[in-house]
């Protein structure tokens, strides 16, 4: 609107100016009569003329007074004849000067209408880049990016599963809707909040609500979006934004990504990033500058807050963090219960089942979850979901979708049979792995051409020692299979050796579970990736140590891979009779999986006696 307003004053001053000068060129045209070189002499030897001024070819003059030519102008214009007449006005007392010839109208228009073409030019340009809102002319307007609603829907009812989180936030919530009753006593509301979760866990969700609730101008954009081609771009944006945000105040800006923005600085990759730091240290100047008890409240996630700059993390800056973790399974049944809700449903539907099914999913997979129930029910030509439909939601979502098409040679087929029940028989086996639910051989998604679901009956936050000895042997378990039977090993074994590998490098290296090394944390910290040159210090610890730890980590793998071995090598005929079944069937599951794990149990029973 600025801009409009200051385009039509231009258009004005440059209107004033054209009437002028055609005003000046009308006037000096029509006051001026041209009359023929013989009147001229024929004046100057009557003396009527009083003075003339004399160009190259031109001659200009002004009668005596009460004198005129032919008619009223005293005025008058010829061209010039004779190369030599100041004899003749002399003669004749006339005043006369020279003057060099200048073509004022052709000067004027060769300087005038360049201008007004590179004018239009500009104007042209302008219009069209404030049209696009994009572009290097729009420098700190950044229209295009922010994205204000100023009437937000989402309501904390809308958010389920992360009620800690919600509880925190409620106080700002208050301070929002009455903010005389904090600022009266002299309470001072944090500026800045950080939520801190894994994606997908309700972040934005919950800023939105908070903003809804309190009915508040709610401004988002994401950090990455900060960060431009040209230095200083992202700091004029920062501005902008905030100086936008006072005006709507009370308000809330929400920052996605923050870490994209935040990250400690002179930690980037190869020689820096100017444009970030600059954006970054204009962010802090805000934060520090504005007035948290004018209303408006900066939120900001991330799911990396260790790799922000801890500048940003000081006090009277985002001082609050909010932790919105992986939802329980209580939270993740409240939350399936808000989806289920909105859409049709043929029966009763156990979201307690539902949550048990679903460990580790966060929020934005369990809306995934029931959305891919609705669309394999409209597949199926049904009018709405039931339990089975969610149930077959999450095995796709788990493994993958299914491809019954998908064709694979009867010989990869029995490697992938041994392969998956050499899975199953060790975690069977043992104690303290996740209940095995399906051995499938059907192939799903890319990679995976045959998987054992293992699902946790219950959320874990400890493991003990043996349980993570126990889950390495059932990784292995797979290769051991194709070992026993064939003789020879396949690559469908990579995932699982690079998993194996994983739990036991963290054994050794952060959980202080190798007696060798002790109770020592060997992991290294974070590190930029181009960043490790000569001189700087590298892992915190020796070569030796270095040594120690992969040959504990081999140790610990070859261990496992023998208990796999071994309980296989005592079930071969029980690995044969169900590979038979599972190559038939394709599918183990319900009850003749429980016969299956009954009879492993037995056997192992018995070959302990
Ligand atoms: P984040 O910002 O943490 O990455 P979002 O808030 O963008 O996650 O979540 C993405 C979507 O997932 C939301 O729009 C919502 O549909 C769903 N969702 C995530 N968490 C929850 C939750 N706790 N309750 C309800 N829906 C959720």
């Amino acid at each position: 609107m600025k801009k409009q307003h200051k385009f039509s004053i231009w258009y004005v001053l440059i209107g004033v100016w054209g009437v002028l000068i055609l005003h000046n060129m009308l006037v000096s045209m029509f006051a001026t009569r041209s009359i023929p070189y013989s009147e001229f002499l024929q004046l100057v030897k009557e003396k009527k003329v009083a003075e003339v001024s004399v160009t190259g070819n031109m001659i200009e003059g002004k009668l005596n007074e009460g004198q005129t030519a032919s008619d009223r102008s005293t005025m008058f214009r010829t061209v010039r004849v004779d190369t030599d007449i100041s004899d003749l006005l002399e003669e004749n007392d006339v005043k006369f000067t020279g003057r060099i010839d200048s073509n004022f109208l052709g000067n004027l228009m060769s300087w005038l209408i360049p201008m007004a073409l590179f004018l239009g030019i500009w104007f042209f340009i302008i219009t069209r880049m404030q049209r696009q809102q994009t572009g290097f002319m729009s420098l700190g307007k950044n229209k295009g990016k922010v994205y204000m609603d100023e009437d937000v829907k989402v309501r904390f009812d809308n958010v389920a599963g992360v009620d800690e989180s919600k509880q925190e936030l409620e106080e700002v919530l208050n301070f929002l809707k009455e903010p005389e009753r904090f600022t009266r006593i002299g309470g001072q509301i944090p500026r800045g909040i950080l939520l801190v979760g894994p994606p997908g866990t309700g972040k934005t969700l919950l800023a939105k609500a908070v903003a809804g609730e309190s009915r508040v101008p709610f401004f988002s954009l994401s950090g990455s979006e900060f960060v431009e081609l040209f230095v200083g771009m992202g700091a004029a944006r920062v501005r902008d934004l905030f100086q936008q945000a006072k005006q709507k105040a009370p308000c809330i800006i929400f920052i996605d990504e923050l870490d994209a923005l935040g990250k400690a600085r002179g930690f980037s990759g190869v020689g820096g990033h100017d444009e970030r730091e600059q954006t970054l240290n204009q962010l802090l100047v805000e934060l520090d500058g504005f007035d948290a008890n004018e209303g408006v409240i900066l939120m900001a996630a991330t799911n990396r807050p260790e790799i922000l700059d801890p500048a940003l993390l000081r006090p009277g800056r985002f001082d609050r963090q909010v932790l919105v973790d992986r939802p329980d399974k209580k939270g993740r049944a409240d939350i399936l219960k808000i989806y289920i809700n909105r859409v049709k449903t043929l029966e009763e539907i156990d979201t307690d089942k539902v949550a048990a099914m679903t460990a580790g999913m966060v929020g934005a997979d369990l809306a995934n979850v029931v959305n891919e129930a609705t669309l394999l029910a409209v597949r199926a030509g049904k009018e709405g979901i039931r339990f089975s439909d969610l149930e077959e939601a999450v095995e796709r979502i788990v493994a993958g979708l299914e491809k019954k098409q998908r064709l694979i040679n009867p010989q990869e087929k029995e490697i992938v049979a041994y392969h998956e029940l050499g899975h199953a028989f060790v975690a069977m086996s043992l104690a303290g792995t996740d209940q095995v639910q399906k051995i499938s051989i059907i192939p799903r998604g890319i990679a995976a051409l045959g998987y054992t679901l293992q699902l946790p009956t219950d959320d874990r936050f400890l493991l003990r020692k043996t349980e993570l000895l126990n889950r390495i042997a059932t990784l292995l378990g797979g290769r051991a299979a194709e070992d026993i039977v064939f003789g020879d090993v396949s690559t469908g074994a990579h995932n699982d050796l690079s998993r194996a590998t994983d739990i036991a490098r963290s054994m050794v290296a952060e959980y202080g579970m190798s007696e060798k090394l002790g109770q020592v944390y060997y992991a290294p910290p974070q590190k930029a990736a181009f960043l490790n040159a000569p001189g700087e210090p590298g892992e915190p610890f020796s070569e030796q140590t270095a040594k120690m730890m992969d040959e504990e980590i081999k140790t610990i793998i070859d261990g496992q891979y023998k208990t796999a071995y071994d309980i296989l090598a005592r079930n071969r005929d029980l690995l044969d009779d169900w590979a038979a079944k599972l190559l038939e069937k394709e599918i183990i599951e319900g009850q003749s999986l429980e016969l299956l794990e009954a009879q492993v149990r037995r056997s192992e029973n018995e070959s302990e006696n």
